[in-house]
């Protein structure tokens, strides 16, 4: 099959920047043929417009469909100064931005007076991880950094000690420990050590969307390494994109995102730290401090991108066995794993949107469980 959808986002675009700046050019020269003849009209349409920029230590694409390519640069100047703010204050472990500087306050136990922007994201990422009972847990920041991982280059060597791994899971840190008074925020346990790694980038993501909107660029897609969300529609068609195969190349399935949806993958081929044949990856299952196994990737749709990524880190921590409770539980009707035999799992309404683009051995189609009340 023809990987119609994710070939398209590419092909159809480059020859619409191609034409939008024909349009552009010609629009100018029109617009002083007529303002010397005292009329001046000139009806450009709407066109495609893509910025790349580097944040997050990744390349964020921004891509619109729009007649005002002033309005969307001007919201992409804005974005990228938002965003390197993010990054600067949010990291988990470099520099002395307000999360290094909260960790550091929750190890001495005191408490902190933080942004309501971080606040508000804390507070999010507390109810997410509460509802993936804790499979989803931002507050492992020590075991991350104990598996090598709070650093920009791969790790490398065998893999820590048992014994360290297994002091760092009787301390349970967890999200639930975390104290809100207004946005001053304490932890009842000093093992907390947040590292929003697996959740900031979604909510980043939505609030692209929400701020390109804001200038009135309504049709858009913001992706960074394949996480996106999108508004609109690319003109008279959904935006449409595919999902990266995350055990062999290309693209293993693609689908298309209705205006306000995001779509966001967790894998376990993006980051890990190999030794004598084993990859070990950079998503730690909170309950035993090892790295998961038995997921490859795990895709989630929702409307809401922060909830997206945490989910899809719970999710591949989850695995083939529990993810169907850890969704319900989350609300998430939209799923599909791909477990490291290539078995591909998916809800049936994931089921129903994606069109695979290779063939798959076997696809197990089964609805995420009701959660009890
Ligand atoms: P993601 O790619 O969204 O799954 O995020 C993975 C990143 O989140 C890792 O690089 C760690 O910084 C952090 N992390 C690892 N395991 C977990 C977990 N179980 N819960 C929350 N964050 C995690
Ligand atoms: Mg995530």
């Amino acid at each position: 099959m023809h990987s119609r959808a994710a070939i398209g986002i590419v092909a159809r675009e480059i020859p619409g920047l191609q034409r939008s700046f024909i349009v552009h050019l010609s629009c100018r020269i029109l617009l002083l043929f007529f303002l010397f003849a005292g009329v001046s009209a000139c009806d450009r349409g709407p066109g495609d417009h893509q910025q790349t920029l580097l944040v997050f230590g990744t390349l964020l694409d921004i891509k619109a469909y729009t007649d005002k390519p002033d309005e969307f640069a001007a919201a992409v100047r804005g974005l990228e100064q938002t965003f390197q703010m993010m990054h600067r204050e949010w990291h988990a472990w470099k520099g002395d931005g307000e999360l290094v500087r909260l960790n550091r306050a929750i190890a001495r136990g005191d408490a902190m007076r933080v942004t309501p922007e971080l606040a508000d994201l804390l507070r999010q990422a507390k109810r997410h991880a509460q509802q993936s009972d804790h499979l989803f847990n931002p507050a492992i920041g020590r075991l991350v950094a104990l598996w090598g991982f709070h650093s920009d280059e791969p790790p490398a060597g065998p893999p820590p000690d048992a014994s360290r791994i297994a002091a760092l899971i009787a301390q349970a840190p967890a999200m639930s420990q975390l104290v809100f008074e207004e946005n001053r925020i304490r932890a009842s346990n000093r093992a907390v050590a947040l590292d929003l790694g697996a959740f900031a980038k979604g909510y980043a993501l939505n609030l692209a969307i929400r701020r390109l909107q804001a200038f009135g660029i309504g049709n858009a897609i913001v992706n960074a390494g394949g996480d996106l969300c999108v508004s609109g529609r690319h003109g008279d068609r959904p935006w449409a994109i595919g999902i990266r195969h995350p055990l062999g190349e290309g693209v293993i399935a693609s689908v298309e995102v209705a205006d306000g949806e995001c779509v966001l993958t967790s894998g376990n081929y993006e980051r890990y730290r190999e030794h004598e044949g084993i990859r070990y990856a950079h998503i730690i299952d909170p309950r035993s401090g090892y790295p998961v196994r038995h997921v490859a990737s795990a895709t989630v749709i929702s409307r809401d991108g922060g909830l997206a990524d945490a989910a899809a880190t719970a999710l591949s921590v989850a695995g083939p066995q529990q993810w169907h409770r850890i969704a319900a539980q989350m609300g998430l009707a939209e799923v599909m794993l791909v477990d490291e035999n290539g078995a591909v799992h998916v809800s049936p309404r994931m089921g129903q949107r994606i069109e695979f683009q290779q063939p798959i051995d076997r696809v197990l189609v089964s609805a995420p469980l009701q959660s009890q009340p």
